[in-house]
């Protein structure tokens, strides 16, 4: 099973990927917590940036 990883553009820690991931999914990094999206995804190698800021209403 072929398991796609990216640095982390924040902190360069390694991010595995899920086997379905798709490009603009969203990843939380799980060494500094930052909300990462796939911005290019090819056979061995995706490319992943730091997500735009959303404002979510986590609490309610
Ligand atoms: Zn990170």
């Amino acid at each position: 099973m072929l398991m796609l990883k990216a640095d982390c553009p924040i902190c360069d820690g390694v991010v595995t990927l899920p086997k379905d991931a798709e490009e603009s999914e969203i990843i939380s990094c799980p060494e500094c917590k930052t909300r990462l999206v796939v911005t290019s995804l090819k056979k061995k190698n995706a490319i992943l940036e730091e997500a735009p800021k959303i404002e979510e209403d986590w609490g309610e």
